[in-house]
């Protein structure tokens, strides 16, 4: 998975179809991450010391990956993403629509160097 928290996704199945928004949280493990302002729901919280007045609390819950796409900060779509190595070793990730790179996931590695002649 490439995308990361502050990442532009755009939702592609269920009600949020289609909307777009900004990543809050990355959870690798479940797979699953939190976007705003998709999959709100109310939470009803009853009365307490903290929250005296109750009442409906909207937050927004966490929706799995493979629901989402990418944004491409070049061409604006919303594409799948592959990952490949540059010249210096290292890792950036890349819109298989236009094939630009959208960002380094892994600092540069001797061992992934291209050799200059
Ligand atoms: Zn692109």
């Amino acid at each position: 998975m490439w995308i990361k928290a502050d990442d532009t996704v755009e939702v592609i199945t269920g009600e949020d179809r289609g909307s777009r928004g900004k990543v809050l949280r990355v959870d690798r493990g479940a797979g699953t991450l939190v976007v705003e302002g998709v999959n709100r729901v109310y939470k009803h919280v009853r009365r307490s010391q903290r929250n005296p007045q109750g009442g409906r609390l909207s937050k927004e819950m966490p929706v799995q990956l493979c629901n989402v796409l990418l944004v491409c900060e070049k061409c604006g779509a919303a594409a799948r993403f592959g990952a490949r190595y540059l010249a210096d070793g290292a890792k950036e990730r890349y819109c298989k629509k236009c094939g630009a790179g959208n960002g380094l996931i892994a600092p540069p590695k001797a061992r992934y160097a291209r050799k200059t002649q």
